[in-house]
């Protein structure tokens, strides 16, 4: 299996839960990227301590303001992470940052479902736009014409709350405007992957498993996954992954979920 090697990522969310657990994965590889872009909604705030201090010890780990529903941070982002690249563009964009509201169906609000849509679905959405002129850069300088999560890709953290045709754990947590969110993502992965395929950058939605973040335990439910086990399985699919699957919804073991 060919080995997940990146010149640069970006990291949605990453103060915290999986996307803490990626960065500290990439850091930890025998070749590690020379560019982990660790975005977060307040990188000098109280709830980036952690990455701070890797930052402290890691000059290749560079931490940027990213708020994924406000599409003027997402702008104000990619220029900035342009900066840093120069012409060499970027490799792999994950779109992991998400939310939840633990709520039974009834209680659901309008605000429910926009915000969580907004975040969920309309935030990768735009960030896909956005990064695009660096992903294509990155593909465009990559040899090869198949695609691959080392040339140029999008991966979207969805969940199989998203899968219509599974329903997972409805009787423990009914999160609708969640699983409406997620159901949508997983749409959007499919129509990125038909737009993109042609600038060599291939497009998947991954779920994480059920794991031990502060997301994973809102219903007051304790997932059986660690974020360690997890990561560690999406970067060995990752690794794995070629044309023949992009636009597919996958988890973090490598089992296709279905729609
Ligand atoms: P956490 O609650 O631990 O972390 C969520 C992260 O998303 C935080 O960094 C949070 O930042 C960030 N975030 C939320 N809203 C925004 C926003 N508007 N702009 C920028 N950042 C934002 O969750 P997980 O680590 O568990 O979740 C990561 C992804 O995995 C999500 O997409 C989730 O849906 C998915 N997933 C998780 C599962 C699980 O069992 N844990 C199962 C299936 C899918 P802040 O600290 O500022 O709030």
């Amino acid at each position: 299996m060919a080995e997940l090697c990146v010149h640069s990522v970006l990291v949605t969310g990453a103060n915290r839960g999986l996307g803490l657990g990626f960065v500290q994965h990439f850091l930890r590889m025998p070749k590690p990227p020379q560019w982990i872009f660790a975005t977060c909604r307040d990188p000098k705030g109280q709830r980036a301590q952690e990455l701070q201090n890797l930052a402290a010890k890691h000059p290749n780990l560079v931490i940027i303001a990213l708020e994924v529903a406000k599409p003027a941070s997402i702008k104000v982002a990619a220029a900035k992470v342009g900066e840093h690249l120069g012409d060499s563009g970027l490799n792999l964009l994950i779109n992991n940052a998400g939310m939840v509201n633990s709520k039974m169906i009834d209680a659901e609000t309008f605000e429910d479902m926009t915000d969580t849509y907004t975040t969920n679905t309309t935030g990768p959405l735009l960030m896909g736009q956005a990064f695009l002129p660096l992903l294509k850069k990155a593909a465009h300088r990559s040899p090869g014409s198949g695609l691959s999560c080392s040339k140029a890709a999008i991966v979207n953290i969805s969940s199989i709350g998203g899968s219509i045709a599974s329903m997972f754990g409805w009787e423990m947590m009914q999160v609708t405007s969640y699983r409406c969110s997620k159901a949508a993502l997983n749409m959007l992965s499919k129509c990125q992957s038909l737009a993109y395929k042609e600038h060599g950058i291939l497009c998947v939605a991954l779920h994480p498993g059920w794991v031990q973040t502060d997301l994973g335990g809102a219903t007051g439910h304790t997932p059986p996954v660690t974020v360690d086990d997890s990561v560690q399985g999406m970067l060995k699919v990752l690794s794995s992954l070629s044309e023949k699957e992009t636009g597919a919804f996958l988890d973090w073991e490598g089992q296709v979920i279905p729609w």
